[in-house]
């Protein structure tokens, strides 16, 4: 039986008197992959960002790897986001920094040897298909490259979750799909990932779990078989 990785339970988030989420409940198993759709406004955002503890909901309770989320405190949230990656559509990465800096980042705040940073930066460029492009900057990147540094950033500290706001919707359709290929081959190696898209045609070619908000509810939760 697959392990319980994320429960989402009568989560309600307002924003004044505006709902943007409103008694949405969901489990995701670990290493299941699931889009969140919805409309412009419909509430995905919000969503990933309770899963990153970034907001708290207004009513409800996450539990994410057996953490309450409403319970965690400031002091808490740089472990639990340890275990998480987000990945942003403008990808976020710093423009200074090379592939292998920007890659490591993660791992030099957590004090690793120098040799095993080296091994897993190696391990994740080469997973998302940029070995040999560890000392190019940003700027000389396509913006798929960019999109590919920004995920092995996310997964090099082996997050249990991974969330994505439009990972694509800056993308050309061919890179689009590769990136697609790529976030499911992350979820089949044990990482739960959580995709927020209005990207219907990518949806109809790489079938999944897809849960879809209107006006902060659950619409429908289709679960493939
Ligand atoms: P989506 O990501 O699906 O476009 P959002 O989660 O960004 O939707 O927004 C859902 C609703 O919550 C919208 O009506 C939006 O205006 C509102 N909302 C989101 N964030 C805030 C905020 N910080 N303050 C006030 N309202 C917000």
């Amino acid at each position: 039986m697959a392990s319980l990785m994320v429960r989402v339970s009568h989560v309600t988030k307002r924003y004044s008197k505006r709902f943007a989420l409103q008694d949405v409940s969901f489990d995701l198993d670990a290493g299941e992959f699931a889009y969140i759709t919805g409309v412009s406004g419909a509430g995905k955002s919000t969503l990933l960002k309770l899963l990153f503890a970034m907001e708290k909901p207004t009513e409800g309770s996450i539990h994410v790897n057996r953490n309450e989320l409403t319970t965690l405190r400031n002091s808490d949230l740089p472990e639990y986001r340890q275990k998480v990656g987000f990945i942003f559509q403008d990808f976020k990465l710093l423009p200074d920094l090379n592939v292998r800096e920007n890659v490591s980042l993660p791992l030099d705040m957590k004090g690793m040897s120098k040799k095993e940073i080296q091994r897993r930066v190696e391990g994740v460029l080469s997973l998302v298909g940029l070995a040999g492009r560890e000392k190019d900057y940003p700027n000389h990147l396509s913006g798929g490259e960019q999109q590919r540094v920004a995920i092995a950033r996310a997964v090099v500290g082996q997050p249990s979750l991974l969330l994505a706001d439009e990972p694509t919707g800056n993308l050309d359709s061919q890179n689009a799909r590769d990136i697609l290929a790529l976030f499911q081959e992350i979820a089949s190696m044990g990482t739960t990932v959580c995709l927020a898209t209005h990207d219907e045609f990518l949806m109809s070619e790489y079938p999944a779990r897809t849960i879809e908000l209107r006006n902060g509810q659950i619409e429908s939760d289709l679960v493939l078989e």
